[in-house]
């Protein structure tokens, strides 16, 4: 049976659930429940990530909260006790449309100015420090070294770890089927061993959110798109200090996965559903595009593959709030396929919003549910 109290109920265990329930505890908030559905932690998408790592985004907010997030990977193990193996390997962005190669100067612009070490490159300068791209049609592109990957899970257990260090319970197999709300006011969650009463409860469902939405009768606007990714025998020929390779305008990346490679690519066309097969003639088109960028990939055996969801908002921007007309029920939502990376920043703002009533470190008025009646600007560099 789960506590039959708690002062904030988080619905997910996974990292982003994980780093709320960590940071909330480290503010001194005590009796948070952690409810996941699965056998074991970051069962969802964190577990499925391909656990890229970039500060290269498009609005302030996401350079800084990455940015943020990367100082926190780096100290990973000294401050979390775990071994994240962090690849500082970098991100490179390749560019072959000229609407992309604007967009991206004025993202380095504004990246440059709040401090981050982007480069700008040219096709010469890419071929020559890795010679298996072919640039024939790259107009341009990025390169930030201090981007790289990590192991999600790794990421996901340490904040575990040191949640429950600090008194947080995280019941396991364990699913929400309702909320509680009298008077305007949340009162906490029925599960499959149970009800807890609760003041507080946070929505970290990552794909599932709108279903968590709709126990209340509120619509959050995520939507799951399959994506998969491929994973090859030993590739020597691509050395380990390779960077994370993103032919942007095919959505199409590439890194090392231990001794071989890790590939994968978006289908934009897929509708969203909640399908995690994976497609294995789909396959056939990421090994394809990749020969057709490195074509020493010629040579690439794929070994296996996975699919997993993104949890993707309209204007591809998270929505971090309190959610209006309901005392007491919070949402770190709709990633978009970036929330791995941004994830120690998203529990430090989410720990603030819980206790402090509003985000301190960073601005995040652009995440806040009600923005899609306006205007909205959103975040071009999705992948
Ligand atoms: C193929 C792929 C590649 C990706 N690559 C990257 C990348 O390179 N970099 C990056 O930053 N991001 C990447 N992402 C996105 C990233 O994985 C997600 O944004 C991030 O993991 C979201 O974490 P989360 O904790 O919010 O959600 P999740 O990890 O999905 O966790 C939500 C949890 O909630 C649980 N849950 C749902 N409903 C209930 C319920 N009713 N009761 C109890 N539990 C429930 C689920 O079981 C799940 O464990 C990728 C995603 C995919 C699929």
């Amino acid at each position: 049976m789960v506590p039959p109290k708690a002062n904030v109920v988080i619905i997910g265990a996974g990292v982003n659930g994980l780093s709320t329930a960590y940071h909330l505890a480290l503010k001194g908030v005590k009796d948070i429940v952690v409810v996941e559905k699965e056998k074991f932690i970051a069962a969802g998408s964190t577990g499925l990530s391909a656990g890229g790592i970039r500060q290269q985004f498009s609005t302030e907010v996401n350079i800084r909260m990455a940015m943020y997030s990367v100082k926190k990977f780096e100290r990973f193990k000294e401050e979390m006790d775990e071994d994240i193996s962090f690849h500082q390997v970098g991100y490179l962005f390749l560019l072959t449309d000229p609407e992309d190669v604007e967009l991206f100067r004025q993202s380095y612009n504004l990246q440059r100015s709040l401090g981050l070490e982007v480069e700008w490159l040219g096709p010469d300068e890419v071929r020559k420090r890795w010679p298996y791209i072919n640039t024939e049609d790259v107009l341009a592109a990025t390169y930030c070294p201090t981007d790289g990957y990590a192991d999600p899970y790794s990421v996901a257990n340490g904040y575990a770890k040191q949640a429950r260090r600090l008194g947080v319970k995280i019941e396991l197999e364990t699913e929400v089927t309702g909320i509680k709300v009298e008077g305007g006011k949340v009162k906490g969650v029925e599960t499959t061993k149970g009800p807890i009463e609760a003041p507080i409860v946070v929505n970290t469902a990552g794909p599932y959110a709108r279903l968590i939405g709709k126990m209340i009768g509120v619509d959050i606007p995520v939507d799951p798109y399959r994506r998969q990714v491929f994973i090859t025998d030993a590739f020597p020929d691509i050395p380990p200090d390779w960077p994370m390779t993103i032919d942007f305008k095919y959505h199409w990346y590439m890194r090392k996965e231990g001794p071989g490679l890790l590939m994968g690519m978006s289908d934009m066309t897929e509708p969203p559903s909640f399908n995690m097969n994976v497609d294995w003639s789909f396959m056939e088109k990421v090994v394809e595009h990749g020969v057709k960028r490195i074509p020493i990939l010629e040579k690439a055996r794929i070994m296996r593959g996975w699919a997993g969801l993104y949890e993707v908002t309209p204007d591809s921007q998270p929505i971090i709030d309190k959610i209006p007309g309901i005392e007491g029920f919070y949402c770190a939502v709709g990633f978009s396929g970036h929330g791995f990376m941004l994830s120690p920043a998203t529990g430090l703002v989410m720990s603030e919003l819980i206790t402090e009533g509003k985000a301190v470190t960073f601005d995040i008025t652009e995440f806040r549910y009600n923005r899609f009646t306006e205007e909205i600007k959103g975040e071009k560099h999705v992948i």
